[in-house]
């Protein structure tokens, strides 16, 4: 069983190439974001919280997410393994996700990193925002504020990850996705 971390700050395009490892490599995509949009959809408590903390731009708590992370891995049955999407984002996710896999018999199996420019980062979020409606999207204040909680909080997994001969980077700035796509794709073959 595979656990392969897609890795980057918010507009790398984690979501978008992870639908393409995801078929290839038969993984399932569990993808923090989406879980928790899903919540706040469904007006769950849990939901609501978590919509006052993404709509400013920092994280929710670690325990909520990894709840979340935890009961996915219950399901297994028919894929190889996991593609995790924006998790973990703090190092108390990655020591605890290390631990989940730890009880499980299993490990990371590595981290795929998409890269691009903070610059890069504000263009392609505004223009998701007008495709997808994101509230979290929309504003320059709030992508600051993620861009500044990406640095704080989640960049030092990098130096985490790499200790550990688990980190791979590719430069996701390519014109167009089919180019960032085939980094990607490039990379996961190198990995197997
Ligand atoms: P993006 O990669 O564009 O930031 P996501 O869909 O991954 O988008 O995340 C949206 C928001 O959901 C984050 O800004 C954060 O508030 C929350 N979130 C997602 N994953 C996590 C996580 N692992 N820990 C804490 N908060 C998270």
């Amino acid at each position: 069983m595979k656990f392969y971390i897609m890795f980057g700050p918010p507009g790398a395009g984690k979501g978008t190439h992870a639908a393409a490892i995801r078929e290839k490599y038969n993984l399932r995509h569990l993808s923090t974001g989406e879980l928790l949009r899903e919540e706040i959809a469904a007006s769950t408590t849990l939901g609501k919280q978590a919509k006052e903390l993404i709509d400013k731009g920092s994280l929710v708590p670690d325990e909520v997410v990894e709840g979340m992370i935890r009961s996915q891995f219950e399901h297994t049955e028919g894929t190889n393994g996991f593609l995790l999407d924006g998790f973990p984002r703090t190092l108390r996710q990655a020591e605890d996700l290390d631990a989940m896999l730890a009880d499980m018999g299993k490990e990371v199996s590595a981290v795929v990193s998409l890269m691009i420019p903070d610059e890069l980062v504000f263009t392609r979020i505004k223009g998701r925002a007008a495709v997808e409606g994101r509230a979290d999207d929309a504003s320059d204040e709030v992508i600051s504020n993620r861009i500044k909680t990406y640095h704080a909080q989640t960049e030092p997994l990098i130096d985490y990850y790499k200790a550990k001969g688990k980190y791979h980077e590719i430069t996701a700035d390519g014109e167009t996705i089919e180019i960032n796509r085939q980094r990607v794709l490039d990379l996961m073959e190198k990995l197997q």
